[in-house]
């Protein structure tokens, strides 16, 4: 109540001076240091635990944003809910077990396998087939004359030399490696000799991934020790080992046991839909990512730039607009203020949004999205002026983006804009690196709002106190106006490209 009861005054003040309205300055004002350092410190706090995605770090960030954005009545971004679900997945190792002739081998010690590569299996069998270095390639075969249909095949690690300088001479490896190799003779299973054991005892949970679907699935490889090696082919291996490579076939009762659990984890985009007036059908989508990497052990990843200052951006852009609508002044478009979870997993929360958007693309004139706007860039500091923004990809779909965020900046927040990042040669790829990409990708108009990276990039040193939130400020204002004038001109923007699908 009380920050509306000082709007009143503000306006009267305005006005009596004879200001208009529809002056975007009276509600880009609003956007203060203190606003987004107070809701930084939330959004980047303990309480949050680093903001993972698929975590319960995570869902306490999206229930405090949707509270956000319903407090400023916003209407549900997403048909009747602020927030758009979409499953990540994640495997746990359950059991991996290798014994042969009833001898048990352990875990790390003389069996390893990859956790995301393989799949629940029980294989008993009675004979094991060694194939050299299981290679087949051109001219060269290691599985010539041996029938492994069916079968488990053992392979030593590595390349025979001059097979090797061959390979490289040709540059052409397969690329499914020796396991699609062993597969495509039909075999059931793979042994691969390492000689690297014991393995450090490594997290028994992968990576979140979003798709659980192959179209190809390849069989087990199980990476065994010298030792089981041994017990299976006894002095033959030390024989093969030191380049008398005999395939052969050998008998041992084994037991191959791999199971894994997938969790269902999760995880959501938190979405605030401000109507507009006689153009409510278009959209302007203002976004930012507010999931970062979580915790490692009981060490937080706050993730303060990245991307906690755009994340408060967005909420304090999106109060100043509905404060705006709230004294009669809201934009001609509709807004969404949409805040990605995902980001750092590879832009997934972009990506479920573009697929299956509640909001047609083609009514979208246009993103502007902001990962990373509170710090300064180190190299920066021996150059001209710390007074800055990156400004990527504004010229890449629509010719009239460029010029608004340049006479917008000119006229309001003098910033420099440096666009070093938009040189279509960015040895960093910076333009492909977040959520924007995913609506360029579609054709839809992006302008991407970057600080540069800092030594506390994706290291749990990345936390509020190291903001510059003057500067902050008055960068999310430079977003604000820009969203001002592209939501209230008369046209949405040019599209040099057309739509993708
Ligand atoms: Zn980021």
């Amino acid at each position: 109540m009380r920050k509306l009861f000082l709007l009143l005054i503000l306006l009267q003040v305005f006005f009596a001076r004879g200001q208009k309205i529809n002056d975007p300055k009276i509600f880009a004002d609003l956007i203060t240091p203190d606003k987004l350092k107070k809701q930084l410190y939330i959004i980047a706090g303990k309480d949050f635990e680093g903001r993972e995605t698929g975590s319960e770090g995570q869902r306490k960030a999206a229930a405090y944003i949707e509270n956000y954005f319903r407090s400023l009545k916003l209407q549900q971004g997403n048909k009747d809910s602020y927030q758009m679900r979409f499953p990540v997945y994640q495997d746990s190792l359950e059991v991996l077990n290798i014994s042969i002739d009833n001898h048990h081998f352990n875990i790390y010690k003389d069996v390893d396998a990859s956790l995301s590569a393989n799949y629940t299996s029980l294989i008993l069998g009675s004979e094991v087939v060694f194939a050299g270095y299981g290679i087949s390639e051109g001219a060269h075969d290691d599985y010539k004359g041996l029938d492994v249909k069916g079968k488990i095949v053992m392979v030593l690690d590595g390349y025979q030399p001059d097979v090797l300088q061959d390979q490289l001479n040709k540059n052409s490896f397969n690329p499914y490696g020796k396991q699609g190799t062993a597969q495509m003779h039909g075999a059931i299973a793979l042994l691969s000799i390492k000689k690297d054991f014991p393995h450090p005892e490594s997290s028994r949970k992968s990576i979140m991934y979003l798709n659980p679907f192959k179209a190809v699935n390849y069989i087990n490889t199980y990476y065994i020790s010298e030792e089981i090696a041994r017990s299976i082919m006894g002095k033959d291996y030390d024989t093969a080992k030191n380049g008398h490579v005999q395939p052969k076939s050998y008998n041992a009762n084994i037991v191959l046991q791999f199971i894994k659990s997938i969790a269902l984890l999760q995880s959501s985009n938190v979405m605030g839909y401000l109507e507009g007036t006689d153009l409510k059908d278009q959209l302007l989508i203002i976004s930012a990512h507010y999931d970062h990497l979580g915790k490692k052990d009981s060490t937080i990843y706050y993730g303060a730039d990245d991307d906690g200052s755009g994340t408060v951006s967005v909420l304090e852009i999106a109060s100043a607009f509905a404060q705006a609508k709230a004294a009669g002044a809201g934009p001609r478009r509709s807004i969404l203020f949409l805040a990605h979870s995902g980001e750092e997993e590879g832009l997934w929360g972009s990506q479920y949004y573009t697929a299956s958007p509640p909001h047609p693309l083609a009514n979208t004139t246009a993103d502007l999205n902001i990962d990373m706007i509170g710090r300064i860039d180190p190299t920066r500091k021996r150059s001209d002026t710390a007074n800055y923004i990156y400004v990527v990809g504004d010229n890449r779909l629509s010719s009239d983006l460029h010029p608004i965020i340049e006479s917008t900046n000119k006229k309001f927040t003098q910033l420099k804009l440096d666009y070093k990042f938009n040189d279509p040669k960015d040895p960093e790829r910076i333009f492909y690196r977040s959520d924007h990409y995913s609506f360029a990708s579609k054709g839809v108009p992006v302008v991407f709002f970057y600080d540069g990276s800092n030594k506390d990039y994706h290291k749990p040193t990345d936390t509020p106190d190291k903001i510059n939130y003057e500067l902050l400020a008055n960068r999310a204002k430079l977003v604000f106006y820009s969203a001002w004038e592209i939501a209230n001109r008369d046209n949405m923007l040019a599209r040099d490209i057309p739509l993708g699908d």
